[in-house]
């Protein structure tokens, strides 16, 4: 028979059940007893409506006027489980202001479990802000991983693209990570998340070659040209000019060239910085993330191209337009996932998912 435990924390002073937990941080051997209200968890949760339904009155308790409901709940996570009865009764008080991220992802586990997400995921939002906002509790990768199973198990859809967003960034423009799933819910997720890491490198990579290329097409041969001649003609030697290749395209390329060299963005071999090094003093791989920091920081170099002829191409402008409409795309760019696309399993135009995407 299940008995009250010494210690009863109230949730609520008048609830008719008492939930036995044990195993909670601050004292793991002691079972503690949590006083709710059936009917307030049962409104939020048909799983907890059950278990209540199952659950029989003690008989012989003193001094209650009214037995309680016990419920051993002694095989669940009891830290978690504290906060989502709070959460369902209503009791912000309660609450901590900061929630870690593997403390949010057992939250959430446990709401899914519990079938109370929609009731219990209006309040986690400012602990996905807290997080999103506070890069030293979120900043590494298996961080932001439990972050993003949290969010997908709470159908958050904006912190889902946000810290989906931040782990692509976050990973080498080389290798494919597969994170490890929790939950057999988020299986699928992890290797969605890969997918898409090898798409950005992708991405990125073909963004560099325009970039790169803007500058490239200058030295083709249909480019080339005699000064105020076009393409392919030659001054007439009755004129008596001489003939002198014009130099103003392919001498600002190679000005543009060498300037993304040395901002270490073109080409691939001088990408990595070893500069950089990891906290275990190994070398650090390059992210996709710090590739688009060199390309928003990038300054082009000036370039004189007033001895321009009617025949040039304009590697000046080309080069900044390219450079511009690249920055703009990668700033607007999805790296990481839309939670309504991906839940329909295909991708889906923009407007019909809650967070906007191309
Ligand atoms: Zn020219
Ligand atoms: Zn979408």
């Amino acid at each position: 028979m299940a008995q009250i435990p010494e210690s009863v924390a109230n949730v609520v002073a008048d609830g008719d059940a008492i939930l036995v937990l044990s195993g909670f941080s601050g004292s793991p051997q002691t079972p503690i007893g949590l006083r709710v209200s059936t009917h307030a968890l049962s409104l939020a949760s048909p799983t907890f409506k059950n278990t209540f339904a199952n659950a029989k009155p003690l008989t012989d308790t003193e001094g209650e006027a009214t037995p309680p409901i016990i419920v051993d709940l002694l095989d669940e996570d009891a830290d978690a489980m504290y906060i989502l009865v709070n959460i369902l009764h209503l009791r912000n008080d309660k609450l901590p202001t900061h929630l870690p991220p593997s403390g949010l992802r057992r939250l959430a586990i446990l709401a899914q479990k519990y079938a109370c997400v929609v009731a219990a995921s209006r309040a986690t939002v400012h602990w996905f802000d807290r997080l999103y906002f506070n890069t030293t509790t979120s900043s590494g990768p298996i961080e932001t991983w439990s972050i993003i199973e949290a969010a997908y198990l709470f159908d958050e859809a904006t912190f889902f693209a946000r810290f989906t967003t931040a782990w692509i960034l976050k990973q080498s423009l080389h290798t494919k990570q597969i994170p490890l799933a929790t939950t057999a819910e988020t299986q699928k997720l992890a290797l969605m998340l890969a997918e898409r890491q090898s798409q950005a490198q992708i991405l990125l990579r073909r963004d560099i070659d325009m970039l790169a290329d803007a500058c490239a097409f200058t030295f083709s041969k249909d480019k080339i040209h005699y000064i105020d001649y076009a393409p392919g003609l030659s001054p007439d030697p009755d004129e008596g000019r001489q003939a002198v290749t014009c130099p103003v395209d392919s001498e600002g390329a190679k000005e543009y060239l060498g300037a993304l060299r040395d901002a270490k963005i073109w080409p691939s071999v001088v990408w990595e910085d070893h500069s950089l090094s990891s906290s275990n003093g190994g070398r650090k791989d390059i992210t996709i993330g710090d590739m688009v920091d060199r390309i928003k920081a990038f300054r082009e170099p000036e370039y004189d191209d007033c001895d321009k002829c009617e025949f040039c191409e304009d590697v000046r402008l080309t080069f900044v337009e390219t450079l511009q409409g690249k920055r703009e795309e990668q700033e607007k760019r999805l790296w990481g996932l839309c939670l309504d696309c991906f839940k329909a399993g295909v991708a889906r135009a923009g407007g019909e998912c809650r967070v906007e995407h191309a």
